[in-house]
């Protein structure tokens, strides 16, 4: 496998064209940090005596008939990416970046904000992050969360002041969060639609590392890159939708290992190479 790699890698390095190295990340790079996956039966919000799964509860729907718990999950959620650290994954990728500099480019599923914690700027966060809020009515700007407003204990209510500060300045609707909820589509403006298929088109190489493939952008990214003859490598821990896409093609290769330990190797690989 690792001679295989070793071939491809340096091949996608000496072309002229379609030679850039993306990366895809989503959950699994981020749970050797401590966070579970949205998904995961971890990632199960319970409020009262209400058990509430992903799909139904993070939608606008539900946000519209339910902010303030919903922002409650979110400032939640806020507390617990700020308590956690960029693991030894996020820091390869971020080594990785500084060898390949300009024709790196890291598209990701996570909100945590671990990649950027680690270093990495070249990011493409097609979910959206946690960090930023826009107008539940389309208003159109896309503001920084509030200073004041900091992460909660999973039983802590909004304050008056908290609410105030999480409505439209235009037209007075709640706030929300700026990421992908399960009933919305992906666009340019918040989730980087065209940028990061135009990346899967001119990659040479595309890893995929902790994510299953559930959502249609990233088996979008992955097909765009197969279809310009661009190889696909699966770093994960089992099979998955990417793993079904790419079986009887010829241009992929399927690592079963930790993220990180197949980090060190293309790491290795790049430096041998540089
Ligand atoms: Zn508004």
């Amino acid at each position: 496998m690792e001679e295989h790699l070793s071939e491809i890698i340096s091949q996608v390095y000496n072309k002229n064209k379609r030679n850039l190295f993306a990366f895809l990340t989503g959950a699994g790079i981020s749970a050797d940090s401590g966070i579970p996956t949205y998904r995961g039966v971890d990632g199960i919000w319970i409020k009262g005596t209400k058990f509430h799964k992903p799909e139904e509860f993070g939608t606008l729907k539900y946000f519209k008939e339910n902010p303030e718990e919903v922002w409650q999950y979110s400032l939640f959620r806020k507390k617990m990416f700020e308590n956690a650290n960029p693991n030894e994954s996020h820091q390869e990728i971020f080594t990785i970046e500084n060898l390949l500099k300009d024709r790196f480019h890291l598209i990701t599923q996570n909100i945590d904000n671990l990649h950027r914690r680690a270093g990495s700027s070249r990011i493409y966060e097609i979910h959206g992050n946690n960090r930023e809020i826009k107008c539940s009515n389309g208003c159109k700007e896309i503001m920084h969360l509030p200073v004041e407003i900091k992460g909660k204990n999973i039983d802590e209510e909004l304050t008056e002041k908290e609410i105030n500060l999480l409505k439209c300045s235009e037209c007075g609707s709640w706030m929300r969060p700026n990421i992908l909820w399960f009933d919305e589509r992906y666009d340019e403006k918040t989730n980087k639609i065209f940028s990061s298929l135009k990346i899967a088109k001119n990659s040479g190489i595309l890893f995929i590392i902790g994510t299953s493939g559930a959502t249609n952008l990233p088996i979008a990214i992955a097909e765009t890159t197969l279809k310009y003859g661009g190889t696909i490598v699966d770093i994960n821990t089992e099979d998955n939708h990417f793993t079904e896409l790419i079986k009887n093609k010829k241009n992929k290769i399927i690592i079963r290992d930790t993220s990180t330990q197949a980090l060190r190797t293309i790491k290795k690989i790049i430096e041998n190479i540089n």
